[in-house]
């Protein structure tokens, strides 16, 4: 290879809106056959908006909004903060939370107004023994088969609560997948978000193999197992929990949006955070490479 055209290569990469770790990178993305895209942040927007507050039987739905707003405010998950936004506009100040604590890739939980709050996954509250009513387990259904992201809220040992939120597809990202395809590769979301809600927003952009309900740290071995499967993988994310899998990937691709520690871990950033730049760069490798050669 001339180091002459791998700096051409990178930098009509810069002005692509991509930006390349070294000229290295570019032998790896030419052989990449599989592309591996977090949901949230990188396929969407990852800019969440309370939809709907569903009270269990019996309960508030103000409460509810209340003791979960103050409890995400300490939070910096996208859920959190849509949720924290939503009690805000609704009830101006927040009270105080104590004991606060992140159960990563499942939720949160911390004692607001001297109750026990947690809000995540159904499958946190029920590592608390609280199971959700027959009301709020058809709520949740409903939610996350319209591709939204539904949480549950719990405190003093009984689910409270549905709280529903979602962010918009990005308008790129349906046309970016349709190019990753003419250049051959499959396309995979991988979110830590439910099954429902992943398959519905595949659906959205085209994307038929889904893995879903991956905890953060179980990222990367997603990323292992198809390497052992002997594919060259290519990792698409944004957030501090797609970092391991990033740095793991044969390409790690981070958004310029994105977290920092997805950036370092990552072998080329988009900048602006728009998947097509991904194919972009798949392109220039490979006609940068057949140019040397
Ligand atoms: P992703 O892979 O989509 O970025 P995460 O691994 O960060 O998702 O989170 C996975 C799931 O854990 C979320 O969809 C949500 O159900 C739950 N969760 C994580 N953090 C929080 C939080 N602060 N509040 C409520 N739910 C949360
Ligand atoms: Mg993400």
């Amino acid at each position: 290879a001339t180091p002459t055209a791998l700096m051409v290569g990178t930098g009509r990469g810069a002005q692509l809106g991509i930006l390349i770790k070294g000229p290295e990178v570019l032998e790896s993305t030419r052989l990449v056959d599989t592309i591996v895209l977090d949901k949230t942040g990188t396929v969407t927007t990852g800019k969440m908006t309370l939809l709907d507050v569903i009270p269990a039987e019996g309960e508030l739905g103000s409460t509810v909004l209340e003791l979960a707003g103050a409890l995400e405010d300490s939070s910096e998950h996208p859920i959190a903060q849509a949720i924290a936004k939503g009690a805000r506009d609704e009830f101006g100040t927040l009270s105080q939370v104590e004991g606060f604590a992140n159960v990563e890739g499942l939720g949160v939980q911390g004692v607001v107004d001297g109750h026990a709050v947690i809000v995540g996954r159904a499958r946190l509250l029920a590592d608390w023994s609280q199971a959700l009513d027959e009301k709020l387990e058809t709520a949740l259904a409903q939610a996350e088969s319209a591709g939204r992201t539904a949480v549950a809220v719990g405190w003093d040992g009984k689910a409270r609560g549905v709280l529903v939120v979602a962010d918009a597809v990005k308008p790129s990202s349906a046309r970016a997948i349709a190019q990753f395809r003419e250049l051959g590769l499959t396309p995979i979301l991988l979110t830590g978000d439910n099954a429902r809600a992943a398959r519905a927003i595949g659906d959205e952009v085209g994307i038929a193999e889904v893995i879903a309900e991956v905890l953060p740290q179980d990222k990367v071995d997603t990323v292992k197992r198809l390497q052992a499967e002997g594919k060259v993988v290519a990792m698409v994310g944004d957030g501090v929990n797609d970092a391991a899998a990033l740095a793991q990937a044969d390409l790690g691709l981070s958004m310029g949006t994105g977290a920092d520690v997805a950036i370092e871990a990552s072998d080329l950033t988009l900048v602006r955070g728009d998947l097509r730049a991904a194919a972009d760069a798949i392109r220039l490798s490979r006609r940068t490479l057949a140019t040397i050669k």
